[in-house]
């Protein structure tokens, strides 16, 4: 493998990824207030069925909360276990099935009885009472939700719950009122939320750092949407401003254009950030199939990390690197690392002088000028009915006529 003195390029330890070296600069790394370790929490259940056309059964939530856990994901989101009935039976019977990871219900902070809601979400099982403060209009003046907060937050916490609370686009003064009522409550986290994708990535991290101030040792858990495409790096700028918890979601499914996918988020922790999840990133794929067969949400091929055409390459100096080894000129990691495989093919774009020669050799062949320009005929004809041709196909076109 080798690399131009002009790249500048950090390399992993093991050798499975590189990362910009620029990355890791003082001058970046100054702007960052980054968590000493970030906890991935996996909201696939939860807003994942909120997907519009999905629907999971509780045995379909149960075979995705086991994957997730054997991948290592220590949370997850588990539904409305005061709201919806097959969501408290879900919490259930993910306990039931011994799943070990912290389940957390959503509670409504405009329930029309907030003990009721606590107490049917305790009565469930889950392990954290995640109170979401939306606009609503039980909820009129600005006392009634001061009022609620406290109300709700004071009496879970009587219940000796662990408690999160959030809510979203708040105006500062109204925010940082909230929080002081919270914190006077005793809650035990607090969510930033963008549910719209209204905010710029810069405006989410001052977001996270103006509740930190607030806040000092209490656990920020950030929630993004993606209406603008920008959940990843939204939820990424809230890492970037302190927030110890990410709540994504597989496939970056959800409402409407989705969420911050878990798999996106992952690997550019990984990666870019230099964080050790600590999940196992081999096990991505085979939990990213398992959800897109059950959501019934088919991914689009070039979706990042687990879309099918990210390890295909075809284009002539894409291949040739390929087949010399030197995978980090074309490639961020290996896929192996994700569960993925690489595959190589041939058509319009590979049909210049070096892909073609580099597989030949490779191949242990000795290819004249005549040899290749007969070749590339051959797959120039091909590819009018099929695309492009397969490396296997290739190498028998090519025994063909060389040997
Ligand atoms: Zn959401």
């Amino acid at each position: 493998m080798w690399v131009n003195a002009w790249t500048s390029m950090k390399m992993d330890k093991e050798q499975r990824w590189w990362s910009f070296d620029w990355n890791f600069i003082d001058s970046v790394r100054n702007q960052m207030n980054l968590p000493e370790k970030v906890i991935i929490k996996d909201d696939t259940l939860r807003e994942g069925e909120e997907t519009p056309g999905t629907y999971f059964t509780i045995d379909q939530k149960i075979e995705i909360a086991k994957v997730l856990e054997e991948m290592g994901i220590p949370e997850i989101e588990v539904g409305y276990a005061a709201g919806i009935k097959e969501h408290a039976d879900t919490f259930n019977a993910l306990k039931n099935e011994g799943i070990k990871m912290k389940l957390s219900s959503h509670a409504r902070m405009y329930a029309k009885d907030v003990k009721n809601e606590v107490d049917s979400i305790i009565d469930a099982g889950a392990d954290i009472i995640n109170f979401l403060l939306v606009p609503d209009p039980i909820l009129k003046t600005k006392n009634d939700v001061f009022n609620r907060i406290k109300e709700g937050i004071e009496y879970a916490k009587s219940q000796n719950a662990y408690v999160a609370f959030g809510s979203g686009r708040v105006v500062p003064r109204y925010w940082q009122k909230f929080l002081e009522i919270a914190i006077e409550a005793r809650v035990d986290r607090i969510v930033v939320y963008d549910g719209n994708g209204c905010a710029l990535p810069i405006t989410f991290k001052d977001n996270v750092i103006f509740t930190k101030k607030i806040c000092k040792d209490i656990p920020i858990e950030v929630h993004t949407h993606n209406d603008l495409g920008l959940a990843v790096a939204t939820t990424l700028a809230g890492v970037e401003g302190g927030a110890e918890i990410v709540d994504v979601v597989f496939n970056g499914l959800g409402d409407r254009a989705g969420n911050a996918a878990t798999e996106e988020v992952i690997m550019a922790l990984e990666i870019l950030y230099g964080i050790n999840t600590h999940i196992k990133l081999d096990k991505i794929m085979e939990v990213s199939q398992l959800i897109e067969k059950y959501s019934k949400t088919p991914l689009q091929s070039h979706k990042a990390i687990v879309g099918k055409n990210c390890f295909i390459h075809e284009s002539d100096l894409h291949v040739e690197q390929i087949l010399l080894g030197n995978w980090v000129t074309w490639e961020l990691y290996q896929p192996y690392v994700v569960g993925q495989t690489r595959k190589l093919i041939f058509g319009a774009t590979t049909l210049q002088d070096r892909a073609i020669k580099a597989k030949l050799i490779k191949m242990g062949l000795e290819p004249t000028e005549q040899h290749l320009k007969l070749i590339r005929k051959k797959i120039q004809k091909k590819i009018k009915d099929q695309d492009y041709i397969t490396e296997e196909e290739l190498e028998k076109l090519a025994q063909k006529l060389i040997i």
